[in-house]
């Protein structure tokens, strides 16, 4: 109120202009924003609907609403109760908001890969936030969901929303994102293409508009390193698909009950580099501020244009905003130690051409020290990777094995675990070689390179490197 104005009350406002009781009642009604010059390879018309105008800057506002709302209405979130929740972040801020307004804790188990900027917002924002280990099973008591699920059980009088299995989730989008594209679009919506991690977007929307139009294509982006697509393609859910990625948001190493695989037609995966390197090009080319898995969406999008017909609409869920990921994919020091940078040059690809295309040899946790000494000698290895249940969990050199052995003869029978270093470091095979030779150290002396489409993983050592240069 400016000072020495009147007092208004809520009542003497006309609430049709844009005028609301809290924040939650901006939750919703954002924008579809046509693109023009990403998209300009693909022959349909494309809008992205930018959901950084919600409060939250996430789309993620609408499910956590409904999901407390729902909650409320069941009885299981009581006034003054503990919201707890396994969040990578935007879920959590959603989650957060409505709880102020509300008046409930939050307490919040995340991974250490999301950025800091999304663990700092929502402890701005009231939340305690437990940052758990990424690259653990999900039945692991260290992972997030399992440090969640034992809070609850701690914590008196909590409620746990979990937005992976609460169809509150899917059907907060079957009511209000699946609408607002039928309205906005007039019905001519074609393709809709969602990057999926709960899966709560895209069944939602997607269930909505099969309903209204049948004929509309689903197509959901997911990650390497993710069990969608093999499950969608195979039915089989395969733990070999899984291992660490760098996208945030998209991909589950599980299946949640929120991911109805009738209503998505494909899966598309995306490589981290290029759902980095589009992430960016967004904003350079649109000028629209989003995050990560809209970068991840938009390279979907390029990689299925053959899909897309002259005189069709395509809408692309752009999720979450820029902002969250400046220390990461809108940072160029961390770009370039990533390997994502563009630069001119041989990449990995060129390097690893004349090795053997029988791919990687790894050796399990529990093989001996014996095991591995042979298996080095006869590959003429001076490094390899180790794994367990097909997970790169550690790697072992020659000369770690060397100064142990001659310690310690007897280590020869124990398990290679004992001696394990830190695992190798995956690189995209596009990775151009200026980028990748600074990787490769004493301490960090090989490089696992990923040919992502073609399944196929390479080992690369500083020797490699300097016979290429
Ligand atoms: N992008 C971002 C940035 C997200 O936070 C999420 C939620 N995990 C998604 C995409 C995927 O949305 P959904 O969980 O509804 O599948």
């Amino acid at each position: 109120m400016v000072s020495g104005d009147k007092p208004i009350s809520i009542e003497m406002i006309d609430m049709s202009r844009n005028v609301f009781d809290n924040i939650l009642g901006t939750i919703g009604d954002t924008p579809l924003v046509r693109l023009n010059r990403i998209t300009a390879s693909i022959d349909a018309t494309v809008y992205a609907k930018v959901e950084t105008f919600n409060p939250g800057n996430s789309i993620k506002d609408r499910m956590a609403l409904r999901m407390i709302e729902d909650a409320e209405r069941q009885g299981l979130l009581k006034p003054g109760g503990t919201i707890i929740e396994g969040t990578s972040g935007n879920t959590g801020m959603g989650l957060a908001i409505a709880a102020i307004v509300k008046g409930y804790k939050c307490i919040f188990t995340t991974t250490d890969k999301q950025s800091p900027e999304k663990v700092d917002a929502l402890r701005a924002f009231g939340a305690e936030v437990i940052v758990c280990p990424t690259d653990v099973d999900p039945e692991d008591p260290r992972s997030y969901y399992s440090v969640s699920s034992r809070l609850v059980r701690e914590t008196p009088n909590s409620w746990k929303a979990n937005q992976y299995d609460n169809l509150s989730n899917s059907q907060a989008h079957y009511e209000s994102t699946g609408p607002e594209i039928w309205e906005q679009t007039e019905g001519r919506i074609d393709h809709l293409v969602v990057g999926v991690g709960t899966g709560g977007t895209i069944c939602g929307t997607g269930r909505y508009l099969k309903e209204k139009k049948p004929g509309v294509k689903i197509w959901g982006i997911d990650t390497y390193g993710s069990v969608f697509k093999k499950y969608k393609e195979t039915g089989v859910f395969d733990k070999n698909e899984i291992y660490p990625y760098v996208t945030e948001g998209i991909g589950e190493d599980f299946l949640p009950q929120n991911v109805d695989f009738s209503v998505v037609d494909h899966f598309e995966k995306v490589t981290d580099r290029d759902a980095a390197i589009f992430t960016r090009e967004i904003v350079k080319q649109e000028g629209i501020w989003a995050g990560n898995s809209a970068g991840s969406a938009i390279a979907g999008l390029l990689q299925l244009k053959d899909n897309f017909r002259k005189g069709e609409t395509v809408v692309v869920i752009f999720h979450d905003h820029g902002t969250r990921y400046v220390g990461k994919m809108f940072n160029p020091q961390w770009m370039r130690m990533m390997g994502y940078e563009t630069v001119e040059g041989p990449t990995a690809r060129e390097l690893v051409k004349n090795k053997r295309a029988a791919g990687l040899v790894s050796l399990e946790t529990d093989a001996t020290v014996d095991h591995a000494i042979r298996c080095m000698s006869e590959n003429d290895f001076s490094q390899i990777p180790i794994a367990q249940n097909g997970r790169m969990v550690g790697s072992l050199s020659e000369a770690a094995v060397y100064a142990a052995v001659i310690r310690d003869p007897k280590i020869r029978t124990e398990p290679v675990k004992t001696l394990m270093q830190k695992p190798f470091r995956f690189v995209d095979i596009e990775t151009p070689v200026s980028l990748l030779a600074p990787m490769i150290t004493p301490e960090h002396p090989a490089v696992l390179v990923r040919d992502f489409p073609a399944d196929r993983t390479y080992i690369l050592t500083g020797y490699d490197v300097l016979k290429a240069l």
